[in-house]
């Protein structure tokens, strides 16, 4: 990890030009790799030294991309997935096998639920999900000898709940298990949850890093702080040999630092192939590049927009951990000081029917599923992703029918407020 600040990572770390080289970095776009003799590729075979061979495992693009990811985090090693949805699944089953069990909190991003509570548990792993608002002794009750991961969101999509990343650790800890933490909201910028004992992190890059809706992505880091061998019994993977590597273990042979991601990669990886693409991986370094400049304006943004959103007659409330009042207030003055992200979401008087003329009016916010990117977009779930859900089942589900979620991007927020106001005017 380098000693500069976030700013300084966001534009510099992963990769370094050699004297005449490439200032930006390269898209190696080749599958495969060339070695003088088979004794040379070998050895990349035997894990025995570290190099490239075939794109479905590892390519030197994304490993620099990842390595800056890695740097920001604070963490030891990273690496690229295809999407933030693999960078979970290969985060939780590279230390799950079928009868492993998982503590999750409840709101997380729906495609994570779906993931865990049922492709996971069609792979013989059962999981225990816990709001992010339990006391300790709720969080410790929910651990059985079989637990292998707890697991939560910084910033919950959407629900816009904030983790107590310190409280989750402490418990994960006493446990004998690491936290993985999904800081696909906040970003580095403006949270690096291993700083407060998160173990493992993740990330839709999709999202803010990539942060002009170009290119799904994914990413992985270790901070390097676990130790498997204090825990070998539970983490065999790491800790015992690899029957399909010679029997290498993992983190006798890779340390603290390194054994998780090498797993991942010469085994996940290797297995499932849900690698980035290296143009994807160039895409979404140019996104890092303004990571630090970009975060501060969506912050400033959704700001404006929650509070003239809760000043306005014709909204019920507003959920935006910003604004004082907000039930995860200190808490996210805690972990964010600088603002966490630039998602708000609000709930309409007057219901579906208000949802949709306000929808229908505004002009420069889209209709999307998308969040965090540079344009601003909206979206009502009850007449779009919970279509199928009656106005009882959408309040039963915390959806209620004029609930609004906006994702405020990096326009004018004059702008962005005068959409809302005359769209809101239009019930
Ligand atoms: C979008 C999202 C995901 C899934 O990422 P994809 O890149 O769409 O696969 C996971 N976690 C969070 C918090 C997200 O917002």
């Amino acid at each position: 990890m380098s000693d500069y600040s976030i700013n300084t990572k966001c534009v510099q770390s992963g990769y370094t030009p050699e004297n005449g080289g490439p200032r930006q970095i390269p898209i190696i776009q080749s599958t495969t790799f060339k070695y003088d003799t088979s004794e040379d590729m070998g050895r990349l075979f035997d894990l025995e030294a570290s190099g490239y061979f075939y794109t479905r495992l590892q390519n030197p693009t994304n490993d620099m991309v990842a390595a800056k990811i890695a740097d920001m985090e604070g963490g030891t090693a990273g690496m690229l997935t295809s999407s933030g949805q693999a960078a979970n699944f290969f985060a939780l089953f590279n230390i799950c096998e079928a009868g492993s069990h998982i503590v999750a909190s409840s709101t997380i991003y729906g495609g994570t639920f779906n993931l865990i509570s049922v492709t996971m548990a069609k792979m013989g792993i059962e999981a225990t999900f816990v709001s992010p608002d339990a006391t300790e002794e709720e969080l410790h009750a929910a651990f059985k000898d079989n637990t292998r991961a707890m697991f939560g969101e910084t910033i919950a999509n959407p629900a816009l709940t904030v983790l107590d990343i310190e409280k989750f650790a402490r418990v994960a800890h006493a446990h004998g298990v690491p936290l993985i933490v999904d800081n696909t909201f906040p970003t580095p910028v403006n949270c690096r949850p291993i700083e407060w004992g998160a173990d493992i992190v993740t990330h839709s890059t999709t999202k803010y890093m990539d942060g002009h809706g170009a290119a799904v992505g994914g990413a992985i880091v270790d901070s390097g702080r676990f130790d498997w061998m204090a825990h070998a019994d539970k983490y065999p993977g790491l800790c015992t040999p690899d029957d399909s590597y010679h029997g290498i273990v993992y983190a006798e042979k890779f340390g603290n630092g390194a054994a998780f991601i090498t797993k991942a990669t010469s085994q996940l990886m290797r297995d499932f192939g849900s690698i980035q693409a290296p143009q994807n991986a160039f895409y979404l370094n140019l996104g890092l590049e303004s990571l630090h400049v970009r975060m501060p304006r969506h912050v400033e943004n959704a700001m404006a927009v929650a509070e003239f959103l809760q000043s306005h007659p014709a909204v019920e409330y507003v959920n935006y951990s910003g604004l004082p009042g907000n039930k995860y207030y200190e808490v996210a003055r805690k972990y964010m000081p600088n603002g966490g992200c630039g998602v708000v979401s609000f709930e309409l008087k007057g219901g579906r029917k208000a949802a949709e003329t306000f929808m229908k009016h505004l002009k420069l916010a889209a209709i999307e599923t998308h969040v965090a990117d540079a344009r601003t977009c909206c979206l009502n779930p009850a007449t779009s992703t919970h279509r199928q859900m009656n106005d009882e089942q959408l309040r039963q589900a915390g959806v209620p029918a004029g609930l609004v979620r906006m994702s405020c991007g990096l326009e004018d927020k004059k702008d962005l407020i005068a959409d809302l106001a005359q769209a809101l005017d239009a019930i």
